[in-house]
């Protein structure tokens, strides 16, 4: 892992040369509110006015960046000319950064930042995660939303980690409880996606079931919409080593037909990814039996049942897809090649159906 990963109450304030040493002038890019709410840009401020940095604050990232929107930001960058790329947020502006970053230091087509291959290398990133839920901090990825395919899609490369991450969950305290759900779950899914993916290792398996443990201690007070500091550490710790299983393991159709719920339904991401898990569950039951056992085991829960009841409880299933809707979203997943290779068993169109139905089905 080449992002080093800075974690603790007061992080921030406390490792200010960190960040100095990446330059003089600092892009900060954050959402709307996530940035001041979570109190995460006035301690970046305050840290860049004891180093003497130049800072601009680029506060517009919307939930789910298009392509769009980076492009018209990396202008902005451009003009602005920073040395290194602040992102603060949600895993929206976090994965802006990284596009930002790139876009800095190339003027090409948004559409180039697919290639993962750039002619000037990225600026350097610092991520500072707001919510527990993305793990992009530590992940090689961003996803963006891209109308042409009426879906999001993720752009990946190595030198799109950041060079240092800050975990403090003190700025998560501020989230409110549905935005804290959504994203535990969004990370319980990349630990239970990198669990079962086919580039999973043993190693990762060792850093998924972890996380997957520290959610399941946080499960009774997720449900109960009152989170401690130490609950909101534990997800934070859960979402970062998740972030660490799929920067190498990749996620699977869950992402994939996750992104449907968004893109069409407004569905925020951790909550769509979840209202699929148990059928997933379902699906790779039948082919990895002991990988499901696993995952169950380190939740100390009985069956897939049991596991669909807790997200239910969690997640409150209040969305139901037409027939149409469904055939409509699983044609666009099934094009989603890297996420097909990565699952197991050999999923068609039609499987993916049968598991959209029987997740959030109008008929089911
Ligand atoms: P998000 O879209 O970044 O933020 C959701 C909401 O939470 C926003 O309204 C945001 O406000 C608010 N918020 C964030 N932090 C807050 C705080 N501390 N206090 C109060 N409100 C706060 O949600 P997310 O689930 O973290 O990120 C989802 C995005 O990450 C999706 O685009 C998804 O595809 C992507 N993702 C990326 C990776 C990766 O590896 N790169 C992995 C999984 C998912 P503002 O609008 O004001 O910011
Ligand atoms: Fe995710």
């Amino acid at each position: 892992m080449p992002t080093k990963v800075i974690a603790g109450e007061g992080c921030v304030l406390k490792n200010g040369e960190e960040i100095a040493g990446l330059g003089k002038r600092a892009m900060i890019v954050t959402g709307k509110s996530s940035g001041h709410k979570s109190g995460a840009l006035q301690d970046i401020l305050q840290v860049l006015d004891e180093h003497n940095m130049q800072y601009d604050v680029y506060d517009c990232i919307e939930n789910n960046p298009t392509l769009e929107s980076m492009v018209e930001a990396g202008e902005h960058a451009r003009r602005w000319k920073p040395d290194v790329i602040i992102g603060i947020g949600g895993g929206s502006p976090l994965d802006a950064a990284k596009a930002i970053a790139v876009l800095a230091n190339n003027d090409m087509p948004g559409m180039d930042l697919y290639s993962g291959n750039y002619p000037n290398k990225p600026l350097p990133i610092v991520a500072i995660p707001t919510t527990a839920g993305t793990g992009s901090e530590v992940t090689p990825y961003s996803v963006l939303t891209l109308q042409d395919i009426e879906s999001k899609k993720g752009f990946t490369s190595e030198d799109i980690f950041p060079k240092v991450a800050f975990l403090d969950a003190v700025y998560t305290q501020m989230l409110p409880i549905d935005v804290t759900v959504h994203t535990a779950v969004d990370a319980l899914s990349h630990a239970i996606e990198g669990f079962m993916a086919m580039r999973g290792s043993v190693y990762t398996d060792y850093i998924a079931l972890e996380s997957i443990k520290l959610f399941t201690e946080c499960m009774p007070q997720l449900k109960a919409g009152d989170l401690s500091l130490m609950e909101r550490e534990k997800l934070l710790r859960a979402s970062t080593l998740a972030g660490i299983v799929i920067a190498h393991t990749g996620t699977t159709i869950v992402h994939s037909m996750g992104y449907s719920l968004t893109y069409f339904k407004n569905i925020p991401h951790g909550k769509a990814n979840g209202l699929l898990l148990a059928e997933y569950l379902r699906f790779v039951e039948k082919v990895a039996a002991a990988k499901v056992q696993a995952i169950l085991q380190a939740m100390k829960i009985a069956n897939v049942d049991e596991f669909a009841e807790h997200m239910n409880e969690l997640l409150h299933d209040d969305i139901r897809l037409l027939p149409e809707e469904i055939e409509k979203y699983a044609t666009i997943s099934i094009r989603a090649t890297a996420s097909i290779q990565n699952t197991v068993g050999n999923i068609t169109k039609d499987e993916q159906m049968s598991m959209f139905a029987a997740s959030i089905g109008a008929d089911s």
